[in-house]
């Protein structure tokens, strides 16, 4: 399991994303911060974001 919280992003959030898959946090990660954060998902975002999605048993 992967996961990826969305205060690591720098937004002012609880939020935590949990997926089997990188590019499953990723989409996920782009309807949150669409839906919660008027953000848009970006290649340059999405870059940034894959570095702090950690690893978890
Ligand atoms: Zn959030």
């Amino acid at each position: 399991m992967k996961t990826l919280s969305c205060r690591d992003a720098g937004f002012s959030c609880e939020g935590e994303i949990r997926a089997v898959s990188e590019e499953e946090i990723l989409s996920q990660a782009a309807e949150h911060a669409r839906a919660e954060h008027k953000v848009e998902m970006t290649p340059e975002l999405a870059e940034q974001l894959r570095k702090l999605i950690k690893d978890e048993e």
